[in-house]
């Protein structure tokens, strides 16, 4: 027998732990309605820590005095994780940054630079060569406060020419950056083309600097490329928690923890995050900038671990596997089985034996026609509990139950 899996599984190379840059304090809280004050910022940042999150970018310090205020005191009370700053290549965004959150290694200063022809020419209205000065001008200031941990983000990456992102990297390899980032800002890019630049561009910066990816969602890809740079060698990979973010969002934290492991062992990839503190600072999240619960969203969603359809419970009473692979216990979750029209006899019995009772197929048919697939229940969804209460008043004056 052939297993599918062995037609696309890569091959596993040692262990490579993934660094994960969390940026639902930036660009999750730039997107309309997250703006967030300092308190809540913090509270997220060390459930991050908690998490294991390797970065947790603050903010973008040089925008607003918030900004700088949450970068200064956040990097004053994390003690594992190190802090990124957003910063344009201008002198006043660097020394900003380094003012909040110091020259050491544990202060990701990120230069966010234009890659791409259409911004050069239609936001910035400036050549190749007057960026590329701009960012070595830049690169010189911050060497010359003395930061040691240096990136370089190419804006809009994805779009760009590839023999300018060359350049553009060379440069800043050659002045001491540590780091690119390639941003797919417009959520153009594709797990094939995302699979193909970093490959080139590891070939071009050489095995020492590290490769950053950052993804947007606009057309539901920003995970499945995150993890096709990281398959094709990508060192660090920024993500939001829920994949909040600039129009539909960024690559969900989350997501890419979890990707990492369940499949990890044949990726050779693994990550220091632990999912279920993701959930709570996720849930923190929630209700700092009144976020709804998605229903269906993968890992947080409030039906995540939920099913009311007959034969998916059938199934999971036999054994959960038929229709889990995901455990909820990954995210410190739990399973949880509803009863809706599209429920089955199974429930029926479930609820029965939880009230500690056994009755006839005869009588589960009537249950299940009064209880489930009845007018009345038509639109309703309702918990075990709930199902076992009615079944129990039936069951009251019934001649044909029995006790187990
Ligand atoms: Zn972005």
């Amino acid at each position: 027998m052939i297993a599918l899996n062995d037609m696309w599984q890569v091959s596993p190379q040692t262990e490579k732990k993934i660094k994960l840059l969390d940026t639902t304090l930036r660009d999750g809280e730039q997107a309309p309605g997250n703006a967030m004050t300092i308190d809540q910022k913090i509270a997220i940042a060390l459930k991050l820590e908690e998490a294991g999150v390797d970065y947790i970018e603050t903010g973008f310090p040089f925008s607003s005095p918030l900004d700088a205020l949450a970068t200064r005191k956040i990097f004053g009370l994390l003690t594992r994780s190190s802090v990124a700053t957003f910063c344009r290549p201008v002198a006043d965004d660097i020394r900003c940054a380094v003012d909040c959150a110091g020259t050491s290694n544990r202060h990701l200063l990120m230069l966010v630079v234009t890659a791409s022809d259409l911004h050069l020419e239609r936001k910035r209205g400036i050549t190749r060569q007057q960026c590329l000065e701009e960012l070595q001008r830049a690169i010189d200031v911050a060497n010359g406060l003395g930061v040691e941990n240096l990136a370089v983000g190419l804006e809009d990456a994805s779009r760009a020419s590839l023999d300018y992102l060359e350049e553009l990297a060379r440069a800043s390899v050659s002045l001491g950056a540590k780091e690119i980032i390639f941003a797919d800002t417009t959520g153009y890019a594709t797990p094939q083309s995302t699979w193909h630049l970093i490959k080139y561009m590891r070939g071009v910066v050489g095995s020492d600097i590290r490769l950053s990816i950052h993804c947007h969602d606009d057309l539901g890809l920003a995970v499945a490329n995150s993890m096709s740079a990281l398959l094709a060698g990508a060192d660090v990979v920024q993500a939001t928690l829920g994949g909040i973010g600039e129009r539909a969002g960024n690559t969900s934290l989350e997501q890419i923890v979890a990707i990492i492991d369940c499949k990890g062992r044949d990726y050779g990839l693994r990550t220091a995050a632990k999912l279920d503190c993701l959930y709570e600072a996720f849930n923190i999240l929630r209700s700092a900038i009144g976020l709804e619960e998605p229903r269906t969203r993968p890992l947080f969603g409030r039906y995540a671990f939920t099913t009311a359809a007959g034969i998916h419970q059938q199934g999971m009473f036999n054994d959960p596997d038929t229709y889990e692979y995901v455990k909820p216990s990954l995210v410190g979750r739990k399973r949880e089985l509803l009863v809706s029209r599209h429920s089955g006899r199974s429930i029926v019995r479930h609820a029965v034996s939880e009230l500690g009772r056994k009755v006839d197929e005869k009588k589960i048919n009537y249950l299940y026609n009064k209880y489930v697939i009845s007018d009345e229940f038509a639109t309703t969804c309702r918990t075990v509990d709930d199902l076992a209460k009615l079944i129990a008043n039936d069951l009251v004056t019934d001649k044909m139950e029995y006790h187990a």
